[in-house]
């Protein structure tokens, strides 16, 4: 498979999606985004890279980091967690709150907002300080110790983020979070706000393209049967209300955020990373979504 001429061809057959989305605007350090950027790294299991544009440019991971709390927590609690939060897909928006309210409080799915507040709660009770486990985390998968939390992008969040705090507040009210819900909001804020490029993300992800092993560290992040079941949230939950178009036109797994950015998976094969900052109405990457669509198409290879 000739991945860099395939990955050359890219930037020019998404270019007509460029200006028919938006940015997310209701965070408003995102909306400051120069909206023309798009980059996109393919990394295959045996640890080779292929890159196109603003491969290498960090921005702001946003619901992305909902795959790597969930790793964690599932590491720390296995299937507990899904005593406190659901394994369906959503079919509504990110940020709904009438479902959490219609199921009394327990999130459809870990990577919807709702989810994510609980992951954190699982987290904040299993650690000592936990916004540095978390920057541990990506930090070791991805190779890139500087990584870092965008505080400013954190505090722009903090200040309009009046749907999470509703969630958060709807959720403590419901029983289904231990700790404060400043300190659970806090971490999530902070979460969403990792800066990370393509490449750190690609890197972050390929173990669940190989069986939970990660190519560059030689060592196990997740087992089998870890990787199968994260890989297959996110298959059916990881683009919210916009999961089944995803899978009918793309065929992977993947987890999209805010920021623009979509990370997917083939087993067996390979993770990529794609970035793009114009959304569509569901909050997901324009470009993103046609840069991947591209991508299975054109090598006639997905999960199915
Ligand atoms: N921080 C964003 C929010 O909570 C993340 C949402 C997303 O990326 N879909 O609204």
């Amino acid at each position: 498979m000739d991945f860099n001429q395939i990955l050359k061809e890219i930037p020019q057959n998404v270019r007509p999606v460029f200006g028919k989305g938006r940015n997310a605007d209701y965070i408003p350090a995102l909306a400051a985004v120069p909206t023309d950027k798009f980059g996109m790294v393919l990394r295959t299991v045996g640890d080779e890279c292929f890159q196109t544009g603003d491969a290498n440019e960090r921005f702001s991971i946003q619901s992305i980091s909902k795959l790597f709390t969930l790793s964690l927590a599932i590491g720390f609690v296995g299937e507990e967690l899904w005593r406190r939060v659901g394994r369906e897909p959503s079919g509504n928006p990110f940020n709904s709150l009438v479902q959490l309210e219609y199921e009394h409080g327990v999130p459809r799915n870990p990577l919807i907002n709702a989810g994510a507040l609980v992951v954190c709660d699982v987290l904040l009770s299993y650690t000592e300080d936990a916004k540095q486990a978390v920057l541990d985390y990506v930090r070791v998968l991805s190779g890139a110790f500087d990584i870092a939390y965008d505080e400013a992008v954190a505090r722009s969040e903090a200040r309009t983020g009046f749907i999470n705090l509703a969630l958060a507040n709807f959720l403590k009210g419901h029983g289904n979070l231990e700790n404060d819900v400043d300190a659970v909001l806090d971490l999530y804020f902070h979460q969403c706000a990792l800066a990370m490029s393509c490449s750190e993300l690609s890197r972050a992800a390929v173990h669940l393209a190989n069986g939970g092993v990660s190519p560059s560290l030689g060592e196990t992040i997740l087992t089998r049967a870890q990787t199968k079941r994260i890989n297959a949230v996110m298959l059916t939950c990881g683009l919210y209300d916009a999961v089944g178009e995803f899978a009918y036109r793309v065929g992977l797994p993947a987890k999209s955020g805010v920021g623009g950015g979509i990370v997917a998976v083939l087993p067996g094969e390979y993770a990529v990373a794609v970035w793009s900052p114009e959304l569509d109405a569901s909050g997901n990457s324009m470009a993103g979504g046609a840069a991947l669509e591209y991508l299975t198409t054109v090598t006639g290879r997905s999960i199915f």
